[in-house]
């Protein structure tokens, strides 16, 4: 379905589709099947990829760590972990049914013994069992830090999302409008319409500029250096250089790539979204990201 009406949504409508109609039902019942085989899981993985791939609308081959940060979607097995965390979080706190809440297994080492700080590890006597719910979550809340177990549930979650290094979708990625978005992720994952994007993916057999003898035509050289497009990018360069006020001439080639393709971190949101829209003018101006039929590159 998402594919079907990708073309007529913009690509942040897109994402909270996946995330309230596909995503909650690859969460569903996560906390139980966490324990499934390592050839099961990978199936849900691929199901997350495929979405992910039709909202950034970017080629199949894209690596899928830079794809989903840049979509800003995390790993399913990350969610997993966070959701086993949580689960365990209200069992020990008895937040659940005293069904649940039972499970958890009470210390009953003696006090005189020097034994390891926690929860004591359940017997297990197979490979099943040891990958359990039970098992493999108590071995992580084992690990956390102390005082953690002990926190509210919106600080314990709020801290081990962080832990895990789950991002927030960046918003300035979603800046734009249709066809230059699409160009402009496809840039920043580095596997675009550049030869040398094509050329490194053994798609074409040479990565050199159609207009630079010699020169490998990369987004660098797309955006700060080929000749053909000189007028439009002191167009460009000249509406940057007002909407942010100070002179870019001191910057790096490579600085200066990593900002017009990933926004300044040192610029707000509003700023950042003007350099976004004269990326984008910039690539609907030169027209290099207009296929013809008969053409590859
Ligand atoms: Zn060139």
């Amino acid at each position: 379905m998402l594919k079907r009406i990708r073309h007529l949504i913009p690509k942040y409508t897109a994402l909270v589709i996946y995330r309230s109609q596909i995503r909650s039902v690859l969460d569903y019942g996560d906390v139980i099947f966490d324990n499934a085989s390592f050839l099961s899981k990978p199936k849900l993985d691929r199901v997350q990829r495929e979405a992910v791939l039709t909202i950034a609308r970017v080629f199949r081959r894209t690596p899928t760590i830079s794809l989903l940060k840049d979509v800003g979607v995390e790993p399913l097995s990350i969610r997993r972990k966070i959701h086993r965390l949580t689960m365990f979080h209200k069992m020990f706190h008895r937040k659940c049914p005293a069904y649940l809440y039972n499970l958890v297994p009470s210390d009953t080492r003696s006090a005189y013994v020097l034994r390891p700080k926690g929860i004591p590890d359940p017997v297990t006597r197979t490979q099943r069992s040891r990958y359990s719910f039970l098992s493999k979550t108590i071995k992580e809340w084992n690990s956390l830090a102390n005082g953690l177990q002990n926190s509210r549930k919106n600080i314990f979650i709020k801290y081990i999302k962080k832990m895990f290094s789950v991002d927030k979708a960046n918003k300035l990625f979603y800046h734009g409008q249709e066809p230059a978005i699409t160009h402009h992720t496809r840039l920043r994952l580095g596997l675009s319409h550049m030869r040398s994007h094509l050329y490194q993916f053994n798609i074409i057999e040479d990565p050199f500029c159609p207009h630079c003898p010699n020169i490998p035509e990369t987004p660098m050289h797309f955006l700060l250096k080929c000749h053909k497009y000189s007028s439009q990018r002191k167009d460009m360069f000249h509406k940057l250089q007002q909407a942010l006020n100070c002179d870019l001439t001191n910057k790096s080639s490579k600085a200066m790539t990593k900002m017009l393709l990933e926004g300044g971190s040192q610029y707000d949101y509003t700023t950042n979204c003007k350099i976004f829209s004269l990326v984008h003018l910039y690539m609907i101006q030169t027209e290099r990201f207009i296929i013809k039929p008969n053409q590859t590159q």
